[in-house]
């Protein structure tokens, strides 16, 4: 038996790798030491898993940015754009440039666009192809880091995204072709990269598929059976692991079983019933092996030892345990470094704890899991065995936990729970008169500048430098000038800022029981950008209301309405790191509860407008079709808990961020906010065909303006982008916003384009 690791975080644990990009970024230290930073952190990761008995360890699982982005310059898929920069630049400029874009020296070319890595938060750039698409071997980075390992005595697996994955990846910038065609003119040099790293005498190649776990096409299929059978029949020596994971094979299985490679990885965290149906189908050829991936890479529980061994036993006993790998369910980068860094005991106790496990632990959980499951060094892991049994129990058990009166709240929701008291036409005729407000409504996302001042009177408060009431004083201050700057500008709905925020999801998580913080659990989203998603560890409850002190202030020092902001219940599941105990609609519905209380205290305390924010609804999404519409009928109703304790009057809004919207049109509209708020003005009002085409019979208020970037745009440009909505949506159902929160932008630019929308509003209401 052996272990197979198929990716290790490269932050480094204390985000050594985010310190020394910027740094290079900003001119502040030179490419020599970056690249040094990027050996130093490869040499400890090797190192931390040779020592741990790693059999199978990834090299190139390294990135300065992204993998997918190595592997686009790897194959020398480099778009036009950049060609002109790439004669004067070095590698790594030519990169960072297609990663970020880059404006320099008369230069000014845009980024590559970015997405979201399968179901994950981690974001790739995404590769773009041409009909006439060439491919060369541009970056030998996979086989220096091959190298890089060897002369460090490690043997390393090399970790590659596979042809056809990586093509998919991608999107065709011209019409006419499919990207999948290119796959004869990329092959030649995944087989140049596979002949060098053959001469550096390489053993295990894993390439990545994730796609098998997706619905794919017939064509999409046969295309794996002929790369597939090509790469055996050309490099019959090199061992191919090839990695499926966060799905199972589904109708892709038979096609995948008859793929010529050395072993197959699954993901048995997502899937474990795809090993019976493995070992059952009696498809697996002989001396075929299988990594199982028993160890969540992308969670932070403990694993679960007596379940694993079952697992692997049913493995062992039907192919030997020759043929067994145990590995973690997809590669560590989802995971947060270290848990031996958390030496917070108040936040993180030593009870909960005891619990989890991050990825310099899991590599240690493999390891264990192999000897126990091969009885190698009985004593010493007979004690990690009965230690695992301990914690696991003690989860199961603690009253940390447990809290039945919200286990009893939850099993007595009604049919009625989720419903407004009436329709959407009633409460619009009773908000109408309640609100009186004008046609094309203006307002805003919610956030204002979380300017460098006000983040460094948090970490003052934080440390203790600022008293309560000093903190809550300027935070006053800051709120207060913002409604004043919004009255003068004319806006008609008002926000109070988020000043007081230092994240739409963790300032709920920090109020409501049930969650808890680590100090350094900092997780890669895109490039340099880590987050530190929340823990839901218990069933969650909200002990005293969140923002209703922020709002009720805010209302109290205007005559025009405030809207009152919460993060919703599905936003806040997806991006916490969220118990693996239970089904994730039952934690979901326990914060739509809380968040119902929430809504129904606001609406107590005056404010007659709540906006409760889903912009991860969409990608939530599970990643097979099939599985779509369970996800759709918990998160919707969800939302609808938490939004229907008030009464008819009081207008509920939401807000979701650039998505695709044509495929949940539906849910979208099930979820029956009174107002939604969606970025749009990048796709200059595109997004806001489907709700036409569906005839959306809410309020929407499609954004006129793009919070991403600094510049500030004409009203005449707002009032074309408003016009656009008016011919597809009836205009009382029309209103005026930016794209998403204003928290990245700076005051100066915030107050020019907030001026220019409302003259783009009222130029609208008087052509009516
Ligand atoms: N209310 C939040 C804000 O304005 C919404 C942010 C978001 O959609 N991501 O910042
Ligand atoms: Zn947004």
């Amino acid at each position: 038996m052996k272990t197979n690791n198929l990716g290790y975080p490269r932050i480094g644990s204390n985000r050594e790798l985010k310190k020394a990009c910027e740094l290079y970024w900003a001119g502040k230290i030179s490419v020599d030491e970056l690249i040094q930073n990027g050996k130093e952190i490869r040499r400890k990761n090797w190192h931390l898993q040779a020592e741990a008995g790693v059999d199978l360890i990834p090299s190139n699982d390294f990135s300065f940015y992204d993998q997918v982005l190595d592997l686009t310059l790897t194959l020398g898929a480099i778009p036009q754009r950049y060609h002109e920069l790439a004669k004067t630049n070095s590698p790594i400029d030519l990169y960072f440039a297609m990663a970020r874009g880059a404006q320099k020296d008369g230069q000014d070319v845009v980024a590559m666009e970015m997405t979201k890595w399968f179901d994950t938060n981690y974001h790739y750039i995404v590769p773009e192809f041409t009909k006439n698409q060439k491919f060369e071997l541009f970056s030998e980075k996979i086989i220096n880091e091959f190298k890089e390992a060897n002369a460090l005595k490690i043997a390393t697996k090399p970790v590659l995204i596979g042809p056809i994955s990586y093509l998919l990846l991608g999107k065709e910038k011209e019409e006419g072709f499919h990207r999948i065609d290119l796959i004869d003119k990329l092959l030649p040099v995944y087989f140049e990269i596979f002949e060098k790293l053959q001469a550096e005498k390489v053993e295990y190649i894993q390439l990545d598929e994730p796609f098998l776990a997706l619905n794919l096409t017939d064509k999409e299929r046969n295309t794996f059976t002929q790369v597939y059978n090509e790469i055996n029949i050309r490099f019959p020596k090199i061992k191919i692991v090839l990695a499926n994971y966060f799905d199972c094979f589904g109708e892709n299985l038979a096609t995948a079983l008859a793929l010529p490679v050395d072993t197959f990885h699954l993901d048995l965290v997502r899937c474990p019933s795809q090993l019976d149906d493995i070992l059952e189908s009696g498809k697996l050829a002989a001396n075929v092996n299988l990594s199982l991936g028993v160890v969540d890479g992308r969670n932070i529980w403990k694993n679960d030892y007596k379940n694993s061994l079952t697992l692997i036993k049913k493995a062992t006993d039907a192919l030997g345990e020759n043929r067994i790998l145990v590995a973690p369910s997809c590669s560590l980068i989802h995971s947060p470094c270290d848990l031996d860094l958390e030496t917070n005991d108040e936040t993180l106790t030593p009870e909960i704890k005891q619990w989890l496990a991050f990825a310099k632990q899991k590599v240690n959980e493999i390891v264990v899991l192999k000897q126990l499951a091969s009885n190698e060094v009985i004593a010493q892991n007979s004690v990690a065995f009965e230690r695992n049994t301990i914690a696991n129990d003690n989860r199961k058990t603690s009253t940390l936990i447990h809290n039945n009166d919200v286990k009893a709240r939850v099993a007595g929701i009604t049919a009625t729970d989720d419903q407004r008291k009436s329709n959407f036409a009633t409460r619009r005729k009773s908000q109408i008169e309640a609100l009186n407000l004008p046609l094309f409504p203006t307002t805003t996302i919610g956030s204002f500048p979380q300017t460098a001042e006000v983040r460094s009177w948090r970490a003052k408060f934080k440390k203790g430098e600022l008293t309560t009431e000093e903190y809550n004083e300027l935070i006053e201050k800051e709120t207060e000038a913002t409604i004043r700057f919004q009255e003068e500008t004319g806006i008609d709905v008002l926000v109070h800022g988020e000043f007081e925020r230092n994240d739409m999801v963790e300032y709920f998580g920090e109020q409501l029981s049930g969650f808890t913080f680590t100090k350094n659990g900092w997780v890669q989203s895109y490039g340099s950008r880590c987050v530190k998603p929340p823990v839901i560890y218990g069933d969650v409850s909200r002990p005293n209301p969140m923002t209703v002190k922020w709002s009720k202030y805010a209302q109290s020092l205007t005559s025009k309405w405030v809207k009152g902001m919460l993060t919703g219940p599905v936003t806040i599941l997806q991006w916490s790191f969220v118990r693996n105990d239970q089904p994730r609609s039952e934690t979901c519905t326990q914060i739509a509860l809380a968040i119902r209380d929430e809504v129904v205290d606001l609406e107590k305390a005056g404010i007659k407008i709540i906006q409760i924010d889903e912009p991860a609804i969409r990608e939530g999404l599970p990643l097979r079709k099939e599985e779509w519409a369970n996800y759709l009928d918990w998160a919707v109703k969800a939302f609808r808990i938490s939004a229907s304790g008030v009464n008819d009057d009081t207008q509920i809004h939401t807000h979701m961020c650039y998505s695709e919207f044509n495929d949940i049109i539906q849910n979208i509209a099930d979820m029956d906010a009174d107002v939604i708020t969606i970025e749009c003005s990048r796709s200059q009002m595109e997004l806001l065909d489907a709700f036409a085409n569906f005839k959306y019979p809410n309020e929407i208020g499609p954004g006129v303006y793009d919070i991403h970037s600094p510049r500030v745009p004409s009203s005449a440009e707002m009032v074309r982008l408003l016009e656009k909505a008016s011919a597809v949506i009836p205009v009382d159902q029309l209103w005026v916003n930016p794209d998403c929160g204003l928290k990245t932008r700076h005051w100066d630019e915030t107050k020019k384009a907030l001026i220019e929308m409302v003259a783009a509003a009222q130029e609208m209401r008087a052509a009516v």
